[in-house]
């Protein structure tokens, strides 16, 4: 199988590089027929192409088995026509990656910073919602019609409401069988009613999994307050962007925020957070994000070709990484502990070598 990397911008090259390492820990490990394809996107992207997204590197994505995309800095990209093409945003939209599966689970012994411990996965809408730049057929969901007025248009559908909320009960199906809808319905009635709408169908079709519907408000306080009750969150896009940056650092750290995009067809590993660019080249970022989406990636490919080796590896990176984070000694700087990217690294490869048949 062949998988593309994007290591990006900041400290992606740096955490991709970790999940790299790891990745061929167990290709070697568990004798598993994975190549890597890395190719240059972002800002060196930029310099030597002329674009932060060349099209031959979304092809090579389409024809890819999975895609691991290292965070970009699109807050210092120039305009679409002078290149500075948002490749997370490109590729969700391109390949049509419609669930956003971002887990935040704490850890015995980490310290974490909401009230009770949490294991909940927020399952968020992608290709929509309040992000105005793939509302469009053509042109731009957000313009200025005069130089004091700024529009920009969000967009929900049926369609879109409804695959996501499948997704959100097929993975609750394997988890503790609650959903929870996450909305603003008291506010923007017909867009969030809309979803809900749709949403409610599939809880009226799985009458033995639990439902439930929260405002997005209230919810922001709920995952501090008590976490512990969340299972799977569904929501649209922009709410489940907020919520799972909230979620995963009360968990203990940004750095664990793992997560997988994926489609019909297609699935790419992303970590939830930016390209923390007051880091970079620091040697300071805790890989764990990464490591895990890569794992959740193979673990997403292993079920969909049946192969139980690929599965056994995402099952081998999640346990080890756990092992590793058991020890305050071996934990990343961001959760308190002394080790740099490379050091964590290191210590993982030596649980993973020690985890493996
Ligand atoms: P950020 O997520 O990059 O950083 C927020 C804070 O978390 C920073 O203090 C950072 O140092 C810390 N942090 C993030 N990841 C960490 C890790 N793995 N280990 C340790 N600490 C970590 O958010 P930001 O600073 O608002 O954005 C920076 C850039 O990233 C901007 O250009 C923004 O547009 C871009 N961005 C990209 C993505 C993406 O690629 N999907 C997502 C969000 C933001």
């Amino acid at each position: 199988m062949n998988l593309v990397v994007l290591p990006g911008d900041g400290i992606g090259p740096e955490i991709t590089v970790a999940a790299l390492q790891t990745l061929e820990r167990v290709t070697q490990a568990l004798s598993l027929d994975l190549a890597f394809d890395v190719r240059q996107i972002g800002l060196a992207s930029l310099r030597s192409a002329g674009t932060t997204f060349p099209p031959s590197v979304l092809d090579a994505c389409r024809r890819a088995d999975g895609i691991i995309l290292g965070p970009v800095s699109t807050a210092d990209y120039p305009a679409r026509e002078e290149g500075g093409i948002n490749a997370s945003a490109e590729l969700r939209i391109q390949l049509d990656l419609y669930a956003n599966v971002r887990p935040s689970r704490t850890r015995d012994g980490l310290a974490h910073w909401g009230r009770t411990p949490m294991d909940l996965v927020i399952v968020r809408e992608n290709t929509e919602g309040f992000y105005a730049d793939r509302n469009m057929y053509r042109g731009s969901g957000e313009f200025m019609p005069t130089p004091d007025l700024a529009l920009s248009v969000r967009k929900i559908s049926g369609f879109a409401s409804s695959r996501i909320a499948r997704a959100a009960f097929d993975l609750a199906a394997v988890r503790r069988r609650h959903v929870t809808a996450v909305h603003k319905a008291n506010v923007l009635g017909m867009t969030e009613g809309l979803f809900l709408r749709e949403v409610r169908e599939f809880a009226k079709a799985h009458p033995d999994i639990a439902y439930d519907e929260q405002l997005v408000d209230s919810m922001a306080a709920l995952l501090v307050r008590d976490a512990a009750r969340f299972d799977v969150i569904v929501t649209t896009n922009m709410f489940g962007d907020i919520l799972s940056d909230e979620a995963s650092e009360l968990s203990g750290s940004l750095g664990l925020a793992a997560s997988i995009n994926f489609g019909d067809r297609h699935c790419m590993a992303q970590a939830q957070h930016g390209s923390a660019p007051d880091i970079q080249g620091q040697n300071k970022a805790n890989p764990i994000s990464l490591i895990l989406s890569a794992a959740m990636l193979i673990d997403w490919l292993g079920r969909r070709h049946n192969d139980a080796r690929l599965t056994s590896a995402a099952r081998i990176i999640e346990t080890s990484v756990d092992a590793v984070l058991e020890k305050p000694t071996t934990r990343t700087i961001d959760l308190g502990g002394p080790l740099g990217t490379t050091a964590f690294t290191t210590e993982l490869c030596k649980v993973i070598d020690a985890c493996s048949p």
